[in-house]
């Protein structure tokens, strides 16, 4: 007997949220405040430069205004801090996206820490991913928020479930990891020093791959009808999970593109308007 297969179609998320933001975005405007992301590009890395203007061109699909800083790759960690406190001190700037990973010689960590709270619209401070971990974050990170999301959007039960996340980074598997974990699934996290990965993997009612290596999870390491999340994007179009092999065994499956990326920008569109609706208040 064939098991139906859902393919969780990020674009269609991604499409509802906007929808709904168009009208919040239509009523700040209508009291003159136009939502605004700044994104700042240090170097010229050709995918970050990708990123950054999809995510403008997304601001100005909807609406919104987006400004771009774009710093050279000899930047100094004291330069990127002090471009990000002009953009604090902007009253017409309410989110800032600082593009990882940043040149090698600048310390990110100082730079995400320098955002101000406010308009930390991708939750990377410490104070944002300490707040998501309770479970009150204005903004958590979008990655993971936009992975919940296609699991709330499909009616994917979490609590209860066994979740896996393949993958610790502060801005995707930690948090993304402790969101499942305050919906109460049972978190297995695993990282690239954890034995037995297939069977972690194995265990999984839900398993998200946040590893940053093409192809890298493969269906015989699923459970019979796991909910998959790729949260992966290498280069080619190619996500962190090997799609043929994983769509065989899973019940439900992202597609790379169009799963988790569409939904990402949809958030990080939601987070700054939801920012600027809190700076007219
Ligand atoms: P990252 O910072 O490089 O982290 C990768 C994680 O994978 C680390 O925790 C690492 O473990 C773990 N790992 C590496 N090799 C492993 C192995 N052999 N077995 C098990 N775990 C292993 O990457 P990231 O920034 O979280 O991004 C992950 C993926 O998501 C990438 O493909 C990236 O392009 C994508 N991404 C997508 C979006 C989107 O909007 N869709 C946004 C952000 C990132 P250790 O901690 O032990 O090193």
């Amino acid at each position: 007997m064939s098991q139906q297969k859902l393919i969780l179609d990020g674009a269609r998320v991604a499409q509802e949220i906007k929808d709904q933001l168009a009208e919040r975005v239509k009523a700040l405007t209508a009291k003159g405040i136009v939502p605004c992301l700044a994104t700042i590009l240090a170097g010229d890395d050709p995918a970050s430069a990708t990123y950054v203007r999809m995510k403008g061109n997304a601001c100005r699909k909807l609406g919104m205004e987006s400004r771009r800083i774009e710093l050279p790759k000899e930047t100094t960690t004291e330069q990127l801090i002090a471009a990000i406190r002009e953009l604090n001190e902007d009253p017409a700037v309410h989110g800032i996206l600082l593009q990882h990973p940043v040149p090698s010689q600048i310390n990110e960590r100082a730079a995400f820490e320098a955002i101000d709270i406010r308009k930390d619209v991708d939750g990377v401070t410490t104070l944002g991913f300490a707040q998501n971990a309770f479970g009150f974050a204005a903004y958590p990170s979008c990655t993971p928020a936009a992975i919940i999301a296609i699991l709330d959007y499909y009616r994917i039960p979490i609590e209860g479930k066994h979740a896996v996340v393949v993958g610790r980074s502060p801005i995707l598997g930690k948090p993304v990891s402790l969101m499942l974990l305050n919906r109460n699934a049972t978190v297995t996290v695993c990282h690239s020093r954890t034995r037995g990965l297939e069977q972690a993997v194995g265990l999984g009612d839900i398993v998200v791959a946040a590893v940053g290596k093409p192809s890298f999870i493969q269906g015989a390491w699923l459970k019979e009808g796991a909910v998959v999340l790729d949260a992966g994007y290498n280069e080619g179009n190619v996500g962190d999970v090997d799609y043929e092999s994983c769509l065989a065994k899973a019940s439900a499956i992202t597609p790379v593109p169009g799963g988790v990326g569409p939904v990402t920008i949809a958030m990080l569109l939601k987070h700054t308007v939801e920012a600027a609706e809190r700076a007219a208040q």
